[in-house]
């Protein structure tokens, strides 16, 4: 039952934690524009929070450099099973414009498991919409693969062998 509520809840309003990674600003700026009136993420249930403990979804802005690559995974880490990232613009999906800087490793997925890819200089803030929305079908997905056990989510054992 309680499993039932805490897997309904997630799935229905969705927290959001947004890393930025070592973007120029342009990409944060349209996220920042998606929580506004104007195209108020939240009437998808969906609220920007700061704890990774409580994140369900994770907006990575920006390419990964030597210096914040622990601290995405760190992040990561932290984040309850299950779990979605969305890697925002093309410095996350490739490194973009800095991909052969000395300090930059390159995309989000060098480092951790991307779900869902938004392209863009900056990605438009309809375009993080689509990809948030894409993120949540996926989210609904694998919550239905998870069962929780004292507070902490695993996933479900199948007949599969
Ligand atoms: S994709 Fe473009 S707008 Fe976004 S962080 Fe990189 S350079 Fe800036």
């Amino acid at each position: 039952m309680f499993e039932q509520i805490t897997r309904g809840s997630r799935v229905k309003s969705p927290w959001l934690l947004h890393y930025d990674c070592s973007s120029c600003n342009g990409c944060d700026i349209e996220v920042i524009a998606c929580l506004t009136p104007v195209y108020d993420i939240e009437r998808f249930g969906i609220i920007n929070v700061g704890n990774p403990l409580h994140a369900d979804i994770l907006l990575v802005t920006g390419a990964v450099n030597h210096r914040n690559r622990k601290v995405l995974e760190n992040l990561y880490e932290q984040m309850p099973h299950p779990r979605v990232v969305i890697a925002i613009g093309s410095c996350a999906l490739s490194g973009g414009v800095f991909r052969e800087a000395y300090n930059v490793v390159g995309g989000v997925d060098k480092v951790i498991a991307v779900d869902v890819y938004v392209p863009g200089c900056a990605a438009k803030p309809e375009a993080i919409i689509d990809g948030v929305l894409l993120g949540l079908e996926k989210f609904k997905k694998l919550s239905n693969n998870w069962r929780g056990v004292g507070g902490i989510f695993r996933e479900a054992e199948t007949n599969e062998s």
